[in-house]
C-alpha cells in the first residue's frame, strides 16, 4: 500500500516493533522520538498517518492534533494513538484530544493492516469530496463546528444474543439527542429501515453470523448509507470487519464512554455524507430541469437520448420519438404578451405530462417545442398516443391572468425505430423534425409520421423555429 506513516514514540523497542508491523502494510515509515522532531519531520514531508504513543512525555496531544489540522498539508493526516486496550481513560482522552483512531502495541498484524487500509480508504474518499466542497476532516472526534445538534439514531444488534444488545444499551451513557435502540437481529435483516445513523454490531459468540449481518446491512438499500461500528469478541482468524465494510471496529473491552464517542463521530460522518449527497442531487436536478415548465430540459433530453442509443445497441427494441411544437405561438405572444405566452407553455407542459405514462420521457426541447420518447412502442400505438396529446392540448384551454381562456394547438412529428432496425436517436429526432415541418405545412394541429425518405433527407435544422435556450 502506498502511503507515508510517521511513528512517534520515545521507547525504542516499542517504536521498532511497531515499525516492523507497519512496514508490512506501507512503503514508507519514518520514526521520531519527540513531538518537536515530529513537527520538524512533518514540515519536510506530510505523512498520511501519524501513530503517536499515548504516554509520550511532554506532548500535549490536543495541541499536536490542532497543529496538524491547521496546516493545509496535514489537514487530512490521520492521527492514531497507540494505547493499551485496558487503559480506558487514556483511550477516551486520546479520542477527545482529536485522535481519529486507536491501536494497541500488541495488535495482531492483520488487524493493524486492516485498520491502516481503512484509514487510507476514508482518506481517499475525503479527498474526493474536498474537490467539490471544503469538508471537515473525515475522522475527528471533535464536535461539528456549527454546534447544531442533530438527533442521532443508533441501533445495537447482537448476532444471536439479544440480551447482550440490551445490556450495552443500558450501559451506554445517556446523551442529549442520542436515541439508542436494542434491535432484534431478525427484524433488522428483514427491514433495516432508513432512519438509522449508526449500527453497533456485536459479534458476541457468532463471528460468522455477525459478518454476514454486516454484509447484509451494507448492501440493503435502507441501511447502505448507515455507518457500522463492529464490536468484536476476538476472532483473529477471520477477515477483519473493516475489510468487510465496517466503518469502525473496536474490541468488546472498549468502555461505554469510548463507544459513545465513536457512535457520535460515525453519526456525524454519516449525516455530513447525507447532506453532501442531497445537495449534489438537488444540484443535478436543478441542472436538468426547465424552470418555466418544471419539465426535463434539453440537456437532460440529450443525455437521455445518448443513454437510449447505448441501450438500443445492446438490446434492440422499438422506440418512438415525438416532436411537438405549439402552433402560431408567436401570434399568441404578440397578441397577449410574453407572460401570457409563458402561462400557456406551462399549461401545455402540464397537459402533456398528464397524458403520458411513467416510463415515457418528456422534455422541453426548445422555446415552444417538446420532445417525447416512448420506449417499446410501435407505429399504431405511437400515433394513438400522439393523437391523445394533440386532442388533450386543443381541448383544454389555459386561463390567463385576467381570467381569459386561451386555446392553443400543437403539431406533432413522429419517427420510429423497430426491433430489427438500427436507427440512432439523432436520426429519429431529425426525421421527427422533418415530419413536424410537414404537419405545419399541411395546416397545423395535426400529426405526421416520418417516411423512409425523411430519414434520408431530413429538413435542415433551424428552419422551423429558432430555439431559445431553456433551463
Ligand atoms: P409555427 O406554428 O410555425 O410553429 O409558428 P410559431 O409562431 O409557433 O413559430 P415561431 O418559430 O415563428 O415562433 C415561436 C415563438 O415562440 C417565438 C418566440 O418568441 C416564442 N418563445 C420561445 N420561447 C418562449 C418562452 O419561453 N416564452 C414565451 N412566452 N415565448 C417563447
Ligand atoms: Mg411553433
Ligand atoms: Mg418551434
Amino acid at each position: 500500500m502506498s502511503g507515508i506513516v510517521l511513528i512517534l514514540d520515545a521507547q525504542t523497542t516499542r517504536r521498532i516493533r511497531l515499525q516492523a508491523q507497519v512496514k508490512t502494510v506501507c512503503d514508507t515509515v519514518a520514526l521520531v522520538e519527540t513531538g518537536t522532531d515530529a513537527l520538524a519531520q512533518i514540515r519536510k514531508t506530510a505523512p498520511d498517518v501519524v501513530i503517536v504513543a499515548h504516554d509520550l512525555p511532554e506532548l500535549k496531544l490536543n495541541r499536536f492534533c490542532k497543529a496538524l489540522r491547521a496546516n493545509p498539508q496535514t489537514q487530512l493526516t490521520t492521527i492514531i494513538v497507540a494505547v493499551p486496550s485496558e487503559n480506558h481513560s487514556a483511550r477516551v482522552s486520546a479520542l477527545i484530544a482529536g485522535a481519529h483512531d486507536l491501536i494497541e502495541y500488541t495488535a495482531e498484524p492483520a488487524e493493524l493492516r486492516a485498520r491502516l487500509r481503512n484509514v487510507m480508504r476514508s482518506r481517499q474518499m475525503t479527498e474526493q469530496t474536498r474537490v467539490r466542497a471544503p469538508v471537515e476532516h473525515a475522522g475527528g472526534f471533535a464536535e461539528a463546528p456549527s454546534g447544531f445538534a442533530h438527533r442521532i439514531v443508533a441501533q445495537i444488534v447482537s448476532a444471536g444474543e439479544s440480551e447482550r444488545a440490551e445490556a450495552l444499551r443500558d450501559a451506554l451513557p445517556a446523551s442529549a439527542g442520542l436515541v439508542l435502540h436494542a434491535a432484534d437481529e431478525r427484524d433488522i435483516r428483514r427491514d433495516p429501515g432508513s432512519e438509522t445513523d449508526v449500527y453497533i454490531l456485536l459479534e458476541a459468540s457468532r463471528p460468522a453470523e455477525a459478518r454476514d449481518l454486516l454484509g447484509a446491512l451494507r448492501s440493503h438499500p435502507g441501511s447502505c448509507h448507515s455507518r457500522i461500528l463492529f464490536v468484536s469478541d476476538a476472532a483473529p482468524h477471520m477477515a477483519s470487519p473493516l475489510d468487510l465494510g465496517a466503518h469502525d471496529h473496536v474490541p468488546c473491552t472498549a468502555s461505554p464512554a469510548e463507544l459513545a464517542l465513536r457512535i457520535r463521530r460515525l453519526a456525524r460522518l454519516k449525516q455530513n455524507a447525507d447532506r453532501e449527497r442531497e445537495s449534489l442531487n438537488a444540484l443535478g436536478e436543478k441542472a436538468y430541469t426547465d424552470r418555466l415548465t418544471g419539465l426535463n430540459n434539453r440537456g437532460y433530453a440529450d443525455e437521455y437520448l445518448q443513454r437510449a442509443d447505448r441501450s438500443l445497441a445492446e438490446h434492440p427494441a422499438p422506440l418512438a420519438i415525438l416532436l411537438a411544437d405549439v402552433d402560431h405561438f408567436k401570434k399568441i405572444n404578440d397578441n397577449h404578451g410574453h407572460e401570457a405566452g409563458d402561462r400557456i407553455l406551462a399549461h401545455i407542459a402540464g397537459v402533456l405530462k398528464a397524458n403520458l405514462r411513467g416510463g415515457d420521457t418528456l422534455a422541453r426541447y426548445g422555446g415552444e417545442e417538446f420532445l417525447i420518447v416512448l420506449p417499446n412502442v410501435g407505429a399504431a400505438q405511437a400515433r394513438c398516443i400522439a393523437e391523445r396529446l394533440r386532442k388533450a392540448v386543443s381541448a383544454g384551454p389555459a386561463a390567463l391572468e385576467d381570467g381569459t381562456l386561451m386555446r392553443a394547438t400543437i403539431s406533432i412529428g413522429i419517427a420510429l425505430t423497430g426491433k430489427s432496425e438500427r436507427k440512432s436517436t439523432a436520426d429519429l429526432r431529425r426525421a421527427a423534425d422533418t415530419a413536424l415541418y410537414r404537419a405545419k405545412g399541411l395546416g397545423r394541429n395535426r400529426i405526421e409520421q416520418a417516411t423512409p425518405a425523411d430519414f434520408i433527407a431530413p429538413r435542415s435544422s433551424g428552419r422551423l423555429t429558432p430555439h431559445r435556450r431553456t433551463g
